[in-house]
């Protein structure tokens, strides 16, 4: 009830701010539609072996991982396949002492070809699963348009196509959090320049959903919290690309196309990524604390 009343009252909100524009007040949704509901403090209690009581009735669950922490909120997900998730949030405390040594900070530059250019000169290639997963996905959406609308073949070749998309989702997640395993493991601070989403789709286009740099983000900073490692970001509109990394020059204009220039002022060649990571490095760097920092852990899903 409590999650149902905000909900309404977010869009309601909404709607007052922008019904000028044409926005419509909110509607009646169809329970088909209905993806989710959240429990705050009540409705639910866990019974211990996988049992969990919602309302009245005991529902056995799989458990993905261990529940640590206090519970905050429980959220029941219904996902386009049919299949139920419960999303539990909570509150984790811990004391992490951040340990950093200079020798272990490096610095990060996103890209199309490469994922990642790390500033030691390794660098990351993107496994583009969208594209690998292209042709089966094509072939389910086709399959899927060609069946009689409102039949149970074409319910099973929707099915099939909302399987496709998964796997997809999986396996660059999977990938995404192993490599953000190994990026710690490897390094103490990592630094990056803060994204600007809006910008990079302007510029590359539908190629950036594949990449989801964000995503990554997201998952190395928590990666990065729980074994105490630092992620810091460092000022978008610093000229990574246009700085020269040995002698600090920097050049009035850089074309997007041009992948190695040579500096005028020390002559040292700089390719494009290698040296905007290295650059990404140094002003991380001159931005950390080393020695001991506390933080708190946000709330995260489980
Ligand atoms: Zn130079």
């Amino acid at each position: 009830m409590q999650d149902i009343c905000q909900r309404i009252e977010r869009a309601y909100q909404l709607f007052f701010k922008h019904h000028k524009k044409g926005v419509r007040p909110p509607g009646f949704k169809k329970v088909r539609k209905y993806k989710s509901f959240t429990l705050k403090q009540a409705g639910y209690k866990f019974l211990g072996g996988n049992r969990v009581k919602i309302g009245s009735k005991v529902y056995q669950y799989w458990n993905s991982r261990e529940i640590e922490g206090k519970v905050k909120t429980l959220t029941i997900k219904r996902t386009t396949l049919g299949e139920l998730f419960m999303v539990v949030v909570v509150d984790n405390i811990i004391d992490p002492e951040v340990k950093s040594e200079t020798s272990r900070i490096a610095g990060f530059d996103f890209g199309l070809k490469m994922f990642l250019t790390v500033s030691d000169d390794t660098k990351i290639a993107s496994p583009l699963f969208f594209k690998q997963s292209l042709t089966a996905i094509k072939k389910a959406s086709r399959q899927h348009s060609q069946k009689k609308k409102g039949s149970a073949n074409r319910e099973r070749a929707r099915k099939n196509l909302v399987r496709r998309h998964e796997d997809v989702v999986n396996r660059r997640y999977d990938w995404f959090w192993k490599l953000a395993a190994d990026l710690t493991d490897r390094f103490d601070v990592l630094c990056f320049e803060t994204l600007n989403l809006k910008g990079m789709q302007r510029l590359w286009g539908r190629k950036i959903s594949d990449l989801a740099f964000a995503e990554f983000l997201q998952i190395l900073e928590w990666v990065a919290q729980k074994k105490n490692k630092q992620v810091v970001f460092i000022d978008p509109w610093y000229p990574s690309s246009k700085t020269c990394s040995n002698c600090g020059h920097i050049l009035k204009e850089l074309d997007l196309s041009i992948r190695q220039w040579r500096c005028p002022s020390c002559q040292s060649v700089n390719g494009r990524d290698e040296n905007a990571a290295r650059n990404i490095r140094t002003v991380g760097a001159s931005t950390v604390k080393l020695g001991n920092v506390r933080q708190a852990l946000p709330a995260i899903a489980v």
